[in-house]
């Protein structure tokens, strides 16, 4: 079993209430081979919600407390992100997930880049928050350009 980021197979999770539809990952959640999961609503914010990036690092240094996400309202909201990461690790362990296929860019799903804090639409080298802390548990993270390039397609 692997699991998907949730805006991905068409749920209107986004900050903004969008989506980022791909139909061949919401068909394998329509097969049972995938799950899909929002770490940012699983950690109580809201769809729509404000846009936040990380600012000071990436998700590394937000779980080593030298960085922290912040919503365009200047509200801190590195907790909610932090609880919400870990209950998809909580999600992930219930369900046996080995490997997730993640939202690119995203300051909670971003793989290998994110926004650089700015609000200026620059990206930077780095992990989102749920993200690293997922890698640091040993599960397998692709996100949604490259997992037919990246990932085990035996573990689905
Ligand atoms: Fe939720 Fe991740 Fe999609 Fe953002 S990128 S809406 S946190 S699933």
């Amino acid at each position: 079993m692997i699991a998907v980021s949730a805006c991905l197979i068409g749920d209107s999770v986004r900050y903004d209430g969008s989506h980022k539809l791909n139909d061949e990952l919401r068909q394998l959640v329509q097969e049972d081979k995938a799950i899909a999961l929002c770490p940012e609503v699983l950690g109580g914010l809201s769809a729509p919600r404000p846009p936040a990036e990380i600012v000071g690092g990436d998700g590394f240094d937000v779980w080593e407390g030298h960085a922290k996400v912040i919503a365009t309202t200047g509200e801190d909201v590195t907790e909610a992100f932090k609880q919400g990461a870990l209950e998809t690790l909580a999600l992930l362990e219930v369900h046996q997930c080995t490997a997730v296929i993640l939202k690119s860019k995203s300051p909670s799903c971003g793989t290998f880049e994110i926004y650089d804090g700015t609000f200026s639409g620059e990206l930077k080298s780095g992990m989102g928050v749920c993200a690293a802390l997922l890698m640091r548990h040993g599960i397998v993270i692709v996100n949604e350009l490259n997992w037919k390039e990246k990932l085990d397609l035996s573990l689905i």
